[in-house]
């Protein structure tokens, strides 16, 4: 039996930008027996599951499912698609970005890494974290490359660990303007399903993502979405792989089957996040998440912290880093919250460690949930001794409370 004996009473609020809470819906959904994954019953879910996932993604095209967590689709996208020694343009927009160029490093990649140079009072020390892809820096680096050494492009959509998306359409536009035939990849492992994504119409070659954040769903599956052109260049790509490689795996999903042993139970539950999200209306859904961001931005203005995005077009509407004054542990605060309120918030990662915390407002929550977070963040760090401008709390009801939501029970009542 395993043991959570530490574990208070209520609910645990696990608010950090993923994994997020899975909704009970779901966790009944998986619920069901394990079935035979070469019987027949399972090629329908197969079938079902593989076709409902495009419309997620908004892509025409094969839509590749791993029984593993969003890494491991990252390195399938960077396997499938390339050769020891190729050349790749990376963008440096915090640390995820960072870890997915050390990957592609070890994969016998060269990985060049940009980043927009310019001076931040707040982060000094990594400013590009603060900010999106600059897709005119791409266009000046592919510009400079006539002989198209340059074999992909690879950005993050949702930078989890700062709460800055980008502007993907503009880095397709740039690529498009430099003429340049690099593939286009892009980690929106913790945009899915929550900020607005469009594998085809932004002309995206490989989408990588995850299960665990706007999908609602545990840990354990990711995806690589593909288009034409990444399904031509994998044919002729040279890095090894197996596992991962997807000529086996498209094949295969034709009827609805992998060739190994797929995640059926977390299947089972991606058919019911699917379900909700297409019942609420993947507009609604992310309309919900953009009410969310605002609201909780309202609080962290009125506390005085400057939010880590430093760019308002780019607000991540999934998380909100919070930047806190010089010499306050971030780490030591998380934890005293952690400890008093049964509050989980995300850490600073890499660059920012100790410098910043993040809120995750995303999928299975509510004005309440949200609330309750931000309470616990005020009354932390006024424990901790933080000097507060204003009740954030107190905005953030003002907020909600001026902005009523498109709610279904609204429609009802
Ligand atoms: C969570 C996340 C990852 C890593 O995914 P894992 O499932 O932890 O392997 C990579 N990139 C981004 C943007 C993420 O949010």
């Amino acid at each position: 039996m395993l043991t959570l004996d530490f574990h208070p009473t209520g609910r645990h609020f696990l608010q950090i930008p993923g994994p997020s809470p899975v909704p009970d819906r779901i966790l009944r959904a998986m619920s069901l027996p394990t079935i035979d994954h070469r019987g027949p019953e399972f090629g329908a879910l197969g079938l079902q599951v593989l076709k409902g996932i495009r419309e997620i993604f908004k892509t025409q095209h094969p839509v590749v499912i791993y029984p593993a967590s969003g890494t491991g689709a990252w390195e399938a996208a960077l396997a499938n698609t390339l050769s020891p020694g190729d050349h790749v343009l990376m963008y440096e927009t915090g640390h995820f970005a960072t870890l997915w160029s050390k990957m592609a490093a070890r994969l016998g990649i060269s990985a060049e890494f940009l980043a927009w140079q310019g001076q931040d009072e707040h982060l000094p020390n990594a400013p590009s974290w603060r900010r999106g892809v600059q897709a005119d820096l791409i266009e000046e680096r592919l510009r400079k490359d006539p002989e198209h050494r340059i074999k992909a492009v690879c950005v993050v959509h949702n930078e989890t660990s700062t709460g800055v998306t980008s502007d993907i359409a503009a880095v397709r536009r740039a690529i498009d303007a430099a003429k340049h035939p690099a593939l286009l990849m892009v980690d929106t492992i913790s945009g899915l399903a929550s900020a607005d994504y469009r594998h085809d119409e932004w002309g995206v070659d490989v989408t990588v993502s995850g299960s665990q954040k706007g999908l609602m769903l545990p840990p354990g599956i990711s995806f690589n979405a593909l288009s034409p052109k990444a399904l031509e260049a994998s044919k002729s790509a040279k890095l090894p792989r197996s596992f991962f490689a997807w000529d086996e795996i498209v094949e295969m999903n034709h009827n609805g089957y992998w060739p190994y042993t797929p995640s059926t139970n977390l299947l089972y539950g991606l058919v019911e996040a699917m379900e909700m999200l297409q019942s609420e209306g993947l507009d609604q859904v992310f309309a919900r998440h953009q009410r969310w961001a605002a609201g909780v931005r309202a609080a962290v203005n009125a506390w005085g912290l400057p939010i880590q995005c430093a760019d308002p077009a780019l607000y991540s509407p999934v998380l909100t880093g919070v930047i806190l004054p010089a010499g306050v542990d971030a780490d030591a605060l998380r934890q005293l919250i952690y400890q008093r309120f049964d509050l989980s918030l995300g850490a600073g990662l890499g660059k920012l460690k100790g410098r910043m915390f993040r809120i995750g407002h995303l999928g299975d929550s509510n004005d309440l949930t949200l609330m309750a977070t931000l309470s616990g963040c005020e009354m932390g760090m006024k424990l901790a001794g933080i000097a507060l401008k204003s009740s954030g709390v107190q905005a953030a009801m003002d907020y909600f409370a001026g902005h009523p939501a498109g709610s279904a029970l609204k429609a009802a009542a």
